[in-house]
C-alpha cells in the first residue's frame, strides 16, 4: 500500500473518469445556456457566519458538518463551503448593493465540503452543479428552474427519476405547523430515535424526512404542512404544479419533503433515483426569498435555485449504462521513430502537426519501434506516422490508419490535411 492515501471521503479522478465529467459538464453548459444562465465562480471558503446566518444554526450542516478553521490566531473563523447558495447570494449582494435588482441567472459546477460519514454517494469533498435565479421567484420562475434541471437529466438520457414537490409555505405558516407537529409527536416522544428527539426541540420539521422506518411510521399520520399554508400560498403552489403539468414534467406532491436548509420557503423540490440506495437524493432545491435579508440586505431578493450532486448523477448514469457510447479520445496520430538518432526529426514533425491542430503523441523514452506501436494502440491513436532514415532521405512518409491498416505515402506537407480530413465526423 502506498504510504499516503487520499483523505477519507475525498476521491481522485483519473482521465478515464474525467471523460465522463467533461461530457456531463458539456451538457450542463449547453442546457443552461438555452435558458440564459451564465456561470458564476465564488471562493472555496467564506466567513463562517455566512453559513451560520444563511443555512441556519439548527441544521445538520452548520451544527456538525462544517470544516471550520482560524486562518491566524486573531483572524475571523473561516469555513470551506458546504453548499453554494449562501456564497452566491453573498457575492451577488456584494456586487449589487442596494435595491433595484434586475433578474440574474447564474449556474455553477463547484466542489463542496461536508464532514459527513463517508459511504456510497456520500463524500466529504463532492461536487454539485446548480443554478440560482435571483430577482424573481414567481411560479413561472420556479417552473423554469425545475424544467432546466429536468432537461439536463433528459439530455443525459436518465430515466426513472422521481420529482417530489411540496410547499413549505411562508415563515408564519411554518411556525404554526411546527406547533401542530410538536403536539402530534408529543405522545410518541419516547418512541423517537435520538436524532429525532434532538430535532423535536430544534427543528421538528426535519423529523418528517427521517430515514428511520420506525420514525417514518409515526410521521405517516402527521398533519400536513400543505394544509397549514395560506390560500394565496396554496394558489401559487398550484400554479407551479400547473406549469409542470403543462410541460409534461411528472411530479409527486410529497407531504414529507422539507429539505435540510433553513432558507427555503414556498415551493421545495427534490429528485430521487431508485438506483442510489440509502442516499437516494440526486438533487433538490426551492425558493429562498428570505436568504437575502438574512444576509443583511435591506430589500428582499426573490430567489429560486437547485443543486444536483455530480457523483450521484454519475453513479446513476453508470447503473443505467449511459456511458457505454462514450469512447475515450486517443491522439489523432502517434509519430513512431525508427531509432534514437531520429529523435530531433520526430520532435520537429510532432511540433509541426500540433501547430496544425492535430493531437500528436511521440516517444519520449527511447523505446523500440515495437514498444512504440504497442503504446500507440494502448493510447487508441488513430494513425501511426513512421519516421525512418529512408523517409527522411526521400521526404516521403508512411501514414498508417490503425483502425483499417490502410497505408499512404505522403510528403510531410500533405500529412496535416489528410489527418484533419480523416477526423471529420
Ligand atoms: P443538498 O444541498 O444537501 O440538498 O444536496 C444537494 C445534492 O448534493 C444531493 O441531492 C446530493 O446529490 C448531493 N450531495 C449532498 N451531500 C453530498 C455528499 N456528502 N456527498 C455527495 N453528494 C452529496
Amino acid at each position: 500500500m502506498a504510504q499516503f492515501q487520499a483523505v477519507k471521503g475525498a476521491k481522485d479522478i483519473f482521465p478515464e473518469e474525467v471523460v465522463r465529467w467533461h461530457y456531463i459538464e458539456g451538457v450542463i453548459r449547453s442546457v443552461t445556456s438555452l435558458y440564459g444562465f451564465s456561470e458564476v465562480r465564488t471562493p472555496v471558503f467564506e466567513y463562517t457566519e455566512l453559513f451560520q446566518r444563511g443555512i441556519g444554526s439548527s441544521t445538520d450542516i452548520v451544527g456538525k458538518e462544517m470544516f471550520t478553521f482560524l486562518p491566524d490566531p486573531n483572524g475571523r473563523s473561516i469555513t470551506l463551503r458546504p453548499e453554494m447558495t449562501a456564497g452566491v447570494m453573498r457575492a451577488f449582494l456584494q456586487k449589487n448593493p442596494g435595491a433595484g435588482v434586475p433578474v440574474h441567472k447564474l449556474y455553477y459546477i463547484a466542489d463542496l465540503f461536508r464532514k459527513e460519514r463517508p459511504q456510497a454517494g456520500r463524500q466529504r469533498q463532492f461536487t454539485q452543479f446548480g443554478a440560482e435565479l435571483l430577482g424573481v421567484s414567481s411560479p413561472a420562475a420556479v417552473a423554469e428552474v425545475i424544467s432546466m434541471m429536468m432537461q439536463v437529466f433528459d439530455t443525459l438520457g436518465l430515466h426513472g427519476l422521481r420529482l417530489r414537490v411540496n410547499s413549505l409555505g411562508d415563515h408564519e405558516d411554518r411556525m404554526r405547523y411546527r406547533e401542530q407537529l410538536r403536539s402530534y409527536l408529543e405522545p410518541y416522544h419516547d418512541l423517537l430515535d435520538e436524532a429525532s428527539r434532538e430535532r423535536f426541540e430544534k427543528n421538528p420539521l426535519r423529523i418528517l424526512d427521517s430515514k428511520n422506518p420506525a420514525v417514518q411510521e409515526i410521521v405517516a399520520g402527521a398533519p400536513k404542512l400543505l394544509d397549514c399554508i395560506t390560500i394565496e400560498g396554496r394558489a401559487e403552489f398550484d400554479r407551479v404544479l400547473g406549469y409542470l403539468s403543462d410541460r409534461g414534467i411528472a411530479y409527486e406532491v410529497d407531504h414529507l419533503l422539507v429539505r435540510g436548509l433553513d432558507y427555503y420557503g414556498h415551493t421545495a423540490f427534490e429528485v430521487v433515483s431508485a438506483e442510489l440506495g440509502a442516499q437516494d437524493a440526486i438533487g433538490g432545491g426551492g425558493r429562498y426569498d428570505a436568504l437575502s435579508k438574512e444576509l443583511g440586505s435591506n430589500s428582499e431578493i426573490p430567489a429560486v435555485g437547485f443543486a444536483v450532486g455530480m457523483e450521484r448523477l454519475i453513479i446513476t448514469m453508470e447503473k443505467q449504462g449511459l456511458f457505454a457510447t462514450l469512447c475515450p479520445h486517443g491522439p489523432q496520430v502517434f509519430v513512431v521513430l525508427q531509432d534514437a538518432s531520429l529523435e530531433d526529426e520526430a520532435l520537429r514533425i510532432a511540433d509541426r502537426l500540433r501547430r496544425a491542430g492535430i493531437t500528436t503523441e511521440t516517444d519520449l523514452a527511447g523505446r523500440s519501434m515495437k514498444a512504440q506501436m504497442r503504446e500507440a494502440n494502448r493510447l487508441l491513436a488513430g494513425f501511426a506516422l513512421f519516421v525512418g532514415q529512408d523517409e527522411v532521405a526521400s521526404g516521403s512518409y508512411t501514414l498508417r490508419n490503425l483502425r483499417t491498416s490502410e497505408q499512404l505515402s505522403l510528403s510531410i506537407d500533405a500529412i496535416p490535411g489528410v489527418l484533419l480530413e480523416s477526423s471529420k465526423p
